[in-house]
């Protein structure tokens, strides 16, 4: 079985060099320059996109994001936030109640398509254009347009003023094509969460007045200084270049102290946090276990290719972008910790593996989430040996609430938002952990890094990791792919009797659950001495490498229920039978796993 697998390993490496032949994507490049007036919270500023149409389609019409229109009274994330039941705290009636100078909205102006004039419609968060001529296969275009905007009060992510006294988190502020690909256009109305845009250049200069520090996506201009330029004794410009990208933040404060911190080839971690006595320990802390959170990631994932990564204090919570993060500062640091982990792990999982997270809200929140605990517990030293517990934990929690929906549901389209962090976070973690017992650690690590080296600044779909894994195991996951996140379906094995006589011990299981797993069973002597033996999956075509002293069993076809086996007594009386031993297998009912020999 063992050589049998590394034989396919062997073949399967040279295949798996070559992307996917057929697979193509947009690409848009950015060059905008703004001017912030800090007195109105209002900027205004210019905008190109050059813009390649790789699809074989022609494109009759396009879409631009402008997310700040949200935040008005009566928008469509307001009432959903009024209707949800369990509404995220810091918008509930929020939105509602912002006052005219409060609200926060983009406007775009003299929109050219090549210089050509376009008319569009604008419906909340989104710009309509048709387009009188249209954009061909191959076909590179020029996009200009003049906005400006207004920054809201910090209601979700972006705006003025948050909580802790950061001046302008600047998320999802500039009018952003939307994303394009074989499915289609992706126009989301920013109702709550998620984002997705094709990669690009971006070139972005911002005008502010010169008591501010301004943090954010790329490197400044000329590459690698700390301080924007003056222009004049009002503005001082920032100027900042990011190459192969999906997306622009930035965030401004006249308090904000800057470190940098070295890492990796020549790179730099930044830190901008505000000059409050109450935090500069913990933000000065946590510069060396940044650089630990990064080298762990990159050792169990793939390089970090940018010269840069900022963490800076802003928003409400965390939240990941191009080349660097908002977060809010004034945590324990143990929290501290947690949430750079977490957000530090996105710049794999939702920047340079672009998957689209609204749709696949577990490949990028899910993946993040079981690589960050992994990671906190190491950096951190804490070496639980069950970090994901809790991720389990929360998942049989929501199957047994009965709110669970399926994991392709669209991030927004949730009856709860209980129900989508679970799914998106808890059982997203789950898929990658539990993968992990069924084709191996190893195969799991390495499957990690071939997605990695595969998709990096792509658009991967689920079914492209699944291949992945499937080629680097050589076991079938379609079964895997389907149950876990297109349904509902739930793994539920029982040992229903042992049996000791004289000559053998006859152990039967039972399925209850309609979704199949492969079984390990460990049996327990009253000597205190174990046995463990693995029972394969038969759609699977293959198992995971057996671990030392695991004895293979037949393997068992998901539509018989049942599967009993015998194996020859020994001297020592039988004292227990449980079933997946690891903990990894996220059986919903744990009771039934173990059978106790009286
Ligand atoms: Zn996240």
């Amino acid at each position: 079985m063992r050589l049998c697998l590394l034989y396919i390993l062997s073949i399967t490496s040279i295949c798996l060099a070559q992307p996917n032949p057929s697979y193509w994507q947009q690409q848009a490049d950015y060059t905008m320059e703004v001017k912030v007036d800090v007195e109105k919270h209002q900027y205004q500023g210019k905008e190109e996109i050059k813009y390649t149409n790789n699809s074989p389609d022609t494109l009759k019409k396009v879409f631009f994001h402008l997310y700040f229109n949200a935040f008005q009274p009566g928008s469509e994330m307001d009432i959903r936030s009024l209707s949800i039941r369990d509404a995220d705290k810091r918008v509930g009636d929020r939105i509602s109640k912002l006052k005219p100078n409060e609200i926060g909205y983009l406007e775009i102006d003299n929109l050219r398509l090549n210089g050509k004039k376009l008319n569009f419609e604008v419906k909340g968060t989104i710009a309509e254009v048709a387009l009188e001529e249209f954009i061909l296969p191959n076909q590179q275009v020029n996009f200009q347009l003049d906005f400006k905007g207004q920054i809201p009060k910090q209601i979700r992510r972006s705006g003025r003023n948050n909580s802790e006294g950061v001046a302008y988190s600047m998320t999802q502020w500039f009018p952003k094509i939307a994303g394009y690909d074989e499915r289609g256009w992706h126009a989301n109305p920013y109702i709550g969460r998620e984002f997705f845009s094709p990669f690009g250049n971006y070139d972005v200069k911002i005008d502010i007045d010169p008591s501010y520090i301004v943090g954010g996506t790329g490197v400044l201009q000329p590459f690698g200084s700390v301080q924007g330029s003056t222009t004049n004794e009002n503005k001082k410009t920032w100027h900042f270049k990011g190459e192969n990208i999906h997306d622009f933040a930035w965030a401004a404060d006249p308090d904000f102290i800057h470190d940098t911190v070295a890492f990796g080839d020549n790179q730099q971690l930044h830190f901008y946090y505000q000059n409050n006595p109450k935090i500069i320990d913990n933000w000065k802390k946590l510069q060396p276990v940044a650089v630990a959170l990064m080298n762990y990631y990159e050792t169990h994932i793939g390089p970090y290719p940018y010269p840069q990564y900022s963490i800076i204090q802003g928003g409400d919570g965390g939240m990941e972008y191009a080349m660097c993060t908002l977060i809010t500062g004034e945590r324990k640091f143990e929290s501290l910790v947690g949430v750079t982990a977490h957000e530090m792990a996105h710049a794999w999982f939702q920047h340079i593996l672009a998957t689209d997270e609204a749709n696949h809200e577990w490949m990028d929140e899910g993946f993040t989430t079981y690589i960050s605990t992994l990671a906190e517990n190491e950096v951190s030293k804490t070496f639980n040996t069950y970090p994901l517990e809790g991720s389990y934990n929360g998942y049989r929690q929501l199957v047994a609430s009965g709110a669970e929906q399926p994991q392709t549901t669209h991030a927004d389209r949730y009856k709860y938002n209980y129900a989508y962090g679970v799914s998106a976070y808890s059982k997203g973690a789950i898929f990658l952990s539990q993968l992990g017992e069924i084709i191996g650690q190893e195969a799991l690590s390495k499957t990690l890094k071939q997605y990695y080296n595969q998709w990096k600044f792509k658009h991967p779909k689920p079914n492209d990791f699944i291949r992945v894994a499937e080629k680097v195991s050589g076991v079938e996951l379609d079964w895997y792919l389907q149950d876990w996140t297109t349904t509902t379906n739930t793994i539920d094995y029982a040992v229903d009797s042992v049996t000791q006589e004289k000559k053998s011990i006859k152990i039967s299981l039972v399925r209850k659950g309609l979704m199949p797993a492969p079984l390990t069973v460990t049996i327990t002597y009253a000597d205190k001495s174990t046995e463990s033996y693995l029972i394969p999956l038969r759609i699977m075509r293959g198992s995971r490498p057996l671990q030392p002293k695991e004895k293979l069993l037949p393997d068992w076809a998901w539509a018989y229920p049942t599967y009993s086996f015998e194996i020859p007594t020994k001297k020592r009386k039988i004292k227990e039978v449980k079933l997946n031993a690891s903990g990894k297998i996220a059986d919903i009912d744990i009771k039934n796993d173990v059978f106790e020999v009286k």
